[in-house]
């Protein structure tokens, strides 16, 4: 098979990703189906190269030029897949932006993804750290994908259970990293909904605005309003969301961090073990709002960091390390990166 004529060389990235850095492809293929990637296998010249399938360029942070082949996708369509007695399926390409999905989906009358609403990217990338937000994450109405397995060449459908989904965290952050292209997502949505208000600020702003019984539609509304409020729109403000991952520790560790700072914000998880706010951690350090060089902290919400213009990949790192550096000193707990570094 013959190397995919809309192959391009040396494309930028500065607009594909939204920390706005400027960074290019050695080799860049937009991906409007797995012809596309068959095509990439059958080609000696490309299928040796290093790969990074590129969604909505929203969690990522790229350090420097990729000396490879970006594999952008951009299969677009969802639909209405099948039902059984509890659920209605929806599939979406990988293509689809995640938020005009979740759109599209309440538009239809198919409540249960609402509390995910406004988180940019694609629908291809939610699966990778299982997104979450507002008291809800992807894997509670995941029902299975459809990936390109680079390795075999052959395209693969993937159950909940094959996903290893967890806190930000999946199998294809493992074993299937740099193996499997996401082409498709299906989705269970309820037939019977109910409210999610498990997390306190979305409960509260339902409240203010006087929704007895909201629907889900109001639910989606609320978390965008809040959204909105707290986090600088990448358009403006170049940034990935969460820089960082809320560390988990031991209940000794947390009641021994508690004793020492009475303020610590930290949530109790099912197994026993507590997640600590990041935001708080750092915020202590006194980074909130601080920069270094052109890249910094958000003046209101310290998990994020920004590019506040011209930031390469490298000065973003440094602020990052200088942050972890600082948070393990004050705390002894050791902050992770949540963006994918490449
Ligand atoms: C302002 C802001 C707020 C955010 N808020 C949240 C939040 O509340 N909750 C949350 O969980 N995240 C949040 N994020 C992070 C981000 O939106 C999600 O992680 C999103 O799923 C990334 O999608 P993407 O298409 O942009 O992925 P990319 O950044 O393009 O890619 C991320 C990773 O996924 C891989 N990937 C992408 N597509 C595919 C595919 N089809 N197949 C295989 N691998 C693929 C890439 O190779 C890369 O490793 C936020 C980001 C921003 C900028």
């Amino acid at each position: 098979m013959a190397t995919p004529p809309d192959i391009r060389h040396g494309q930028s990235l500065r607009d594909l990703n939204t920390f706005g850095i400027d960074a290019h492809a050695a080799f860049y293929l937009p991906v409007g189906g797995v012809d596309a990637l068959r095509a990439v296998r059958a080609a000696p010249a490309l299928f040796g190269l290093p790969r990074l399938v590129l969604g909505g360029g929203s969690n990522l942070l790229l350090q420097r030029d990729f000396d490879g082949l970006v594999l952008h996708m951009a299969n677009r369509g969802t639909v209405v897949s099948g039902e059984d007695a509890n659920s209605v399926f929806v599939t979406a390409q990988a293509g689809e932006n995640w938020h005009g999905f979740v759109l599209w989906t309440l538009e239809h009358g198919l409540p249960g993804l609402e509390n995910l609403s406004l988180i940019p990217g694609s629908v291809g990338a939610s699966p990778i750290q299982n997104i979450g937000a507002y008291g809800s994450e992807l894997a509670e109405h995941f029902h299975s994908l459809r990936a390109f397995d680079f390795s075999s060449g052959e395209v693969i459908t993937l159950a909940k259970g094959d996903c290893a989904f967890g806190y930000r965290d999946s199998v294809f952050k493992h074993a299937l990293r740099e193996r499997a292209v996401i082409l498709e997502v299906t989705f269970a949505l309820p037939k019977r909904w109910q409210p999610n208000l498990r997390y306190a600020e979305l409960a509260a702003e339902i409240s203010v605005r006087g929704i007895a019984e909201p629907t889900a539609q109001d639910i989606s509304d609320a978390v965008i309003a809040i959204r909105k409020r707290k986090l600088p729109d990448p358009a403006q403000l170049g940034n990935a969301g969460s820089f960082f991952k809320n560390p988990v520790v031991s209940s000794a560790k947390r009641d021994a961090l508690l004793a020492q700072h009475p303020a610590l914000v930290s949530y109790p998880q099912a197994d026993g073990s507590y997640k600590l706010a990041a935001g708080w951690l750092i915020d202590q350090c006194g980074w909130k709002g601080k920069s270094l060089g052109p890249a910094g902290v958000h003046e209101k919400q310290a998990l994020v960091l920004v590019n506040r213009g011209g930031a390469s990949g490298a000065d973003v790192l440094k602020l990052a390390r200088q942050i972890i550096e600082d948070v393990r000193l004050r705390f002894d707990v050791v902050l992770e990166p949540e963006p994918v570094i490449v």
